[in-house]
């Protein structure tokens, strides 16, 4: 395959659980008590000290997610918190914040912390998005990525796949990612856990990479097209198709709840497919 580089992410989950939304597909709504870990904001030197480990693997894109609808003013104050001591201890590290719904005074707030991008996610298409959720709207994710675009952060905005939705509905997905002007687009696969009212993954590996390609030649503005929570379940040996279908980038550790791979295998695995390491982000 031709050298291109891959550029490594990792999320640190600072927030768990407990949140009052109804979204099918997510173990952190309350409402399906999974049983996952819940905890209230990690200390900082906690944080630090993971996001030292995560860029000793190769990450050199640093997510900070909370859960929960979106940012209150205290939540906004500890992500701000969070994102200045980062920056301080490694100037290099690109991060993103990932805390739900945000107002651009928020936004800026966050900006002047120190966060680069700012990943909310569309999740699906607007038609399919109130089979997935009750609680709020899409439109009111719409405004978000809007808010980020305008208070000049970088945008992250992808989605999740293999929900139920039809053919037209991540053709639809992709066109209003395409219409805000990504930066990054994350692509999410829907791991299945029994406690969600989603039972099960609908797509197969041959769609994913339909999907891989049409973000990477549909959404223009994006320079990073990531494959995130899902690539383990859905490529297992065969992640080569999606590096050539133009998957640029991928979440190395564990996700929000669930494991990843082990980072040194997936060092490894890119190297054997003669990929080269980022090693810095210019999204
Ligand atoms: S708002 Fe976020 S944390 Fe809450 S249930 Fe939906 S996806 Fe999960």
């Amino acid at each position: 395959m031709k050298t291109k580089k891959i550029y490594l992410c990792a999320i640190n989950n600072v927030l768990s659980g407990s949140c009052s939304e109804d979204c099918h597909f997510c173990t952190q709504s309350a409402r399906y008590k999974a049983s996952i870990d819940r905890y209230r904001f990690k200390s900082i030197n906690q944080i630090v000290s993971e996001a030292r480990e995560a860029l000793s693997y190769g990450a050199i894109g640093y997510c900070l997610v909370t859960a929960g609808k979106g940012l209150d003013d205290s939540k906004c104050e500890e992500v701000a918190r969070i994102a200045h001591r980062l920056k301080r201890e490694f100037p290099s590290l690109w991060l993103i914040g990932c805390n739900g719904t945000a107002t651009k005074e928020q936004l800026r707030e966050l900006k002047k912390s120190g966060i680069d991008s700012y990943n909310h996610n569309l999740e699906t298409s607007q038609e399919y998005y109130p089979k997935i959720c009750s609680t709020h709207s899409w439109q009111e994710r719409y405004i978000t990525a809007q808010n980020v675009k305008s208070e000049g952060l970088m945008l992250c905005c992808g989605g999740i796949f293999g929900m139920g939705e039809s053919q037209r509905d991540r053709d639809s997905l992709v066109f209003a990612i395409s219409s805000l002007k990504a930066d990054a687009v994350p692509i999410n696969f829907y791991i299945p856990n029994p406690a969600l009212p989603i039972k099960e993954c609908s797509i197969t590996q041959s769609e994913a990479i339909d999907i891989i390609h049409k973000v990477s030649t549909e959404v223009v503005s994006a320079s990073i097209v990531m494959v995130a929570g899902g690539r383990e379940m859905i490529f297992g040996d065969s992640e080569v198709a999606m590096y050539e279908a133009g998957a640029n980038s991928i979440v190395v550790g564990d996700y929000l709840t669930t494991s990843g791979e082990v980072p040194q295998r997936d060092i490894d695995r890119l190297k054997s497919l003669g990929l080269d390491i980022a090693k810095e982000c210019n999204a």
